[in-house]
């Protein structure tokens, strides 16, 4: 499978796995039944580009998603995978990254938060992390904005390319 991390990141401790087995399956299962309390319908197509990032050890391009869709190794339709990745977002299950263009399935609680990332730019991990505020809110509210999200992403070395 493909993903972003960088060739040239030598650093071996800075592996970000993806769930796998149990901890894979437990997440899946936690999202079926945040689908049902919201009264959505968790499709195939859902689930598995949900599974896909959840595997993934870094962040997963749209074209990565269509080509690793299929199990057994046929590419899905691009419709299929974008129609799957907008409902992802919306109910919170996954973010997109504006800056690699590319979608980290959400690792915390809750729908509708503002989503912040460290991103590391030697190995190409992204962390998400809970912003203590919301850079940007209270200056949108000023301007007569109603803001639905706002996506903050900090760059930098993670603590593992910080060692040479
Ligand atoms: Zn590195
Ligand atoms: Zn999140
Ligand atoms: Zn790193």
């Amino acid at each position: 499978m493909t993903d972003m991390h960088s060739p040239d990141c030598h650093h071996d401790d800075a592996a970000h796995h993806g769930l796998k087995g149990q901890a894979l399956r437990r997440a899946l299962g936690e999202a079926q039944t945040r689908c049902l309390t919201s009264r959505e319908r968790l499709t195939e197509p859902r689930r598995r580009v949900l599974e896909l990032l959840l595997e993934a050890d870094g962040p997963m391009k749209a074209y990565d998603l269509i080509a690793a869709f299929g199990e057994g190794g046929a590419p899905a339709k691009p419709p299929t995978v974008y129609r799957a990745l907008e409902f992802l977002e919306r109910l919170g299950f996954a973010h997109r990254i504006e800056s690699l263009n590319a979608f980290v399935p959400c690792r915390l609680d809750g729908e509708g938060h503002s989503a912040a990332f460290l991103i590391c730019h030697c190995c190409g991990a992204a962390e998400e992390f809970e912003p203590d505020f919301t850079p940007g809110r209270a200056a949108a509210a000023a301007k007569g904005y109603a803001v639905s999200s706002v996506t903050l992403e900090a760059r930098g070395l993670c603590p593992a390319c910080q060692a040479d």
